[in-house]
């Protein structure tokens, strides 16, 4: 049975381009860039180039790129990071960040409240967007972080990033203490525009492979002179913001995809999108579409079935090879309904009925009919079984 992948927002495979770059450093240029010789150089050198690559996607400087293990730890450090700066130096701290946030974000926010920060959650609206006035009345004199993600990763629901920004900036003037703008932009990377300087933010989130390169490697944009107390300690690698030896091959990897994106950002990825979701709402009654329609990921599918579960459906589709997810990969194990379908407004059995196809590179027309064919038939014999029919 052939294959049909539809979770490239849980994880997208390996470009081989990237592979190709990666391979020399996990054989025979294994050298520690801290080293002085030249198998240490020819590290030292990769990584520069990396965070070369990775600086002129985003528009700044290389030395405002941090390379982490993972976009869970640059999300850590952007909100833990900041907030701690702040406690350590006795200030009153408030955060606002919102309800629809990947749980790096949220489990950050969490501890801050836990070592005394205060943390405000902007709630969306029926569609998963943030308003920007909502946000502007949430700001307190003593705010000092803003952190929004760019593109959520269940619903795909872009949010006004450039808007709130812009918000910010002109808050800023008008007072002594800055509030700093962090964004997790880890599923926007593939298909919007991620200037740092348009985007208005001083600290911006990235994995490796979400776009096409290895896990286990994040980044993340500081902007100069953005205030960060370290989460560990160690021999200062990454300028004592992320110590402890550099993966090579990891950063070289993230360097490669991100230089290889843009070559892929004029598909018409969107078209099998909104084919997918036509021919669901078309064809399956009592279908619904979880977040926006316009302001939406070009790959992203979220829908509910009435009297079929998204865990049902997940297991039914991947026995018909098609692998998918109900919600986020990182929740599907917890039985708690997904916080973004509540945050949306829908009921907790709504919410656990939910099954996210997302699209990817290797997507084709093809693989698009025949999941709308095995759905179609699945959501019926689900129904059948629930006796809601
Ligand atoms: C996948 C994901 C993360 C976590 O990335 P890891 O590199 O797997 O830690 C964070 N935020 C969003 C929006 C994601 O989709």
């Amino acid at each position: 049975m052939k294959r049909i992948y539809l979770d490239y927002a849980a994880t997208t495979p390996i470009d081989p381009k990237v592979l190709e770059a990666m391979m020399p450093y996990l054989k025979d240029e294994y050298g520690n860039a801290s080293s002085i010789h030249q198998l240490g150089q020819k590290a030292k050198e990769a990584i520069d180039k990396a965070r070369e690559q990775v600086a002129s996607f985003l528009n700044c400087l290389p030395s405002e790129v941090f390379f982490t293990g993972s976009a869970t730890e640059s999300d850590n450090i952007a909100v833990s990071g900041v907030v701690d700066f702040f406690l350590q130096k006795d200030k009153q701290v408030h955060v606002v960040t919102t309800q629809i946030e990947h749980s790096a974000v949220l489990e950050s926010a969490k501890a801050s409240k836990e070592w005394g920060a205060e943390v405000v959650y902007c709630p969306v609206n029926a569609k998963g967007l943030i308003d920007v006035p909502e946000i502007e009345k949430l700001i307190k004199d003593n705010t000092v972080l803003v952190s929004v993600m760019y593109a959520n990763n269940e619903i795909g629901a872009i949010q006004p990033i450039v808007e709130i920004g812009k918000l910010l900036k002109k808050i800023n003037k008008t007072r002594k203490n800055k509030i700093f703008f962090h964004t997790d932009a880890v599923q926007a990377v593939n298909y919007l525009d991620c200037d740092v300087e348009k985007l208005g933010v001083d600290l911006l989130t990235l994995s490796a492979h979400k776009i096409y390169g290895p896990k286990g490697v994040g980044a993340l944009y500081i902007k100069k002179d953005t205030p960060i107390q370290p989460l560990i300690y160690g021999g200062g690698q990454e300028r004592g913001i992320r110590p402890g030896t550099e993966n090579v091959a990891g950063i070289v990897g993230i360097g490669k995809a991100i230089a290889e994106i843009s070559k892929y950002q004029n598909t018409d990825i969107s078209r099998y999108r909104d084919k997918l979701i036509n021919g669901i709402l078309e064809k399956i009654p009592r279908a619904h579409l979880n977040g926006p329609r316009d302001n939406r990921l070009p790959n992203n599918v979220n829908v509910s079935f009435e009297g079929a579960e998204g865990e049902a459906l997940v297991i039914a589709l991947d026995q018909e090879g098609v692998a998918a997810s109900t919600g986020s990969a990182c929740s599907t194990r917890s039985l708690e309904p997904s916080h973004v379908l509540l945050a949306l407004g829908l009921t907790q059995e709504q919410a656990h009925g939910s099954l996210r196809l997302t699209l990817g590179r290797y997507t084709t027309e093809e693989e698009i009919d025949k999941v709308l064919e095995v759905l179609l038939e699945i959501v019926g014999r689900l129904r059948k079984i629930s006796g809601i029919i």
